[in-house]
């Protein structure tokens, strides 16, 4: 079956009594047990919700790993990950990361002992001179935030394997729809479900998928000892966005290719950082190991006076934090989603002052590129 059928048809099935087409939201925290020693599946909403666990197995068919789970944000997903490691432990992250995965790593957990180091995982070669003897895992993003950045998560997943180490992919940018890491070799996908998972900028969730009965384990016993759960109403609201997932991917796509060869041209603009462009230095492999080039993409312009000017007389694009949503959403790295990685290591990645991304949202592509150009001029 194709995963645009699968998309649509979530949940469909699931309610046999009634036959319910949209999965229902089973709002109950508690769930009566038929009798001493006896259980319906469900014992307590913590542990596991109808409403929940069709998402879960939803996104662990679409993703094809084992197991699923649902968290209360992309952050609480990420969190219940790097619970997996102990004291000591060292893990080995691509530099141009979100930036709340960077603060939970070097403020929270490194309080506990973990250890990171960051480097440019799209060339496989330092990160095997960032291994160490107490190496657990490589942590991917691909395509980067913000400067999409494409790492060989095959080629990083083998490399990875010979030295035994788990491999992470935050495949927030790309879907199930576009990439599929744990076909690619991964052990983990992750997830923030606030973004083209729900699309809808209305909802803040997390999702992660493993690949084998071992790490599902250890994962449900972290998400049920730590409680970091979604709620079954997002729940629902995010099953309700799984089923437009495809389409509205293609649309993000189209649109995004659109207005990266319109910025190009540009006079203002220096750069276009898109991958489905073949300039790109990830656009092969993109092609290579993803069915697309996602809906997201960043720009300098000349003059880093000019940024201040532009974010105001946008009319339709909402200077706004967030991505994925149906509406378009532009953000200033420097000081939203990346303020809280130092000066040093942003402008080693090439996030500067004169840096925008924009998250392409699904309105038409022409009135999107008039309101770039109305505010450009
Ligand atoms: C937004 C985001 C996160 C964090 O997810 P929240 O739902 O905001 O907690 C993690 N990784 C990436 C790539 C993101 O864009």
């Amino acid at each position: 079956m194709k995963i645009d059928t699968r998309l649509v048809q979530v949940g469909v099935g699931w309610d046999e009594k009634t036959g319910a087409i949209s999965m229902p939201i089973y709002q109950s925290a508690t769930f009566r047990h038929p009798a001493l020693g006896q259980s319906t599946g469900f014992d307590y909403s913590r542990t596991g919700n109808p409403t929940r666990q069709v998402l879960e197995d939803s996104m662990a068919e679409l993703d094809g790993g084992s197991r699923g789970f649902a968290f209360a944000s992309g952050m609480a997903a990420i969190t219940a990950i790097l619970m997996l490691f102990s004291p000591g432990d060292h893990l080995v992250v691509s530099d141009d990361l979100y930036g709340g995965t960077y603060r939970v790593l070097e403020q929270v957990f490194r309080r506990f002992g973990l250890k990171a180091s960051y480097v440019d995982t799209s060339d496989l070669k330092k990160v095997e001179e960032a291994i160490e003897e107490k190496t657990k895992a490589l942590f991917i993003e691909t395509p980067t935030n913000p400067l999409l950045k494409i790492t060989d998560i095959s080629r990083g997943a083998s490399l990875a394997q010979r030295y035994n180490l788990l491999t992470i992919v935050d495949n927030t940018f790309m879907t199930p729809y576009l990439q599929k890491p744990l076909e690619l070799g991964a052990d983990i996908v992750v997830y923030s479900a606030t973004k083209y998972l729900g699309g809808h900028n209305d909802l803040v969730g997390g999702i992660v998928v493993v690949k084998n009965e071992e790490l599902a384990e250890k994962m449900f016993f972290i998400q049920n000892s730590c409680g970091m759960i979604l709620g079954p109403q997002d729940c629902w609201l995010l099953l309700r966005g799984l089923k437009t997932l495809g389409v509205r991917m293609d649309r993000h796509q189209q649109n995004a290719l659109e207005i990266a060869r319109w910025l190009k041209e540009h006079p203002l603009v220096e750069k276009v950082y898109y991958p489905g462009l073949p300039e790109h230095p990830g656009y092969e492999l993109c092609l290579r190991q993803a069915a697309g080039w996602g809906g997201m993409l960043s720009f300098t312009v000349k003059d880093a006076g000019r940024v201040e000017k532009i974010l105001s007389r946008l009319k339709i694009i909402s200077f706004a934090e967030s991505l994925g949503g149906v509406e378009s959403l532009i953000t200033y790295p420097v000081t939203q989603t990346h303020a809280d990685i130092p000066e040093e290591m942003r402008l080693r990645a090439g996030v500067t002052d004169k840096l925008l991304r924009l998250s392409v949202g699904l309105e038409a592509a022409d009135d999107l590129i008039e309101d770039l150009s109305q505010a450009m001029e």
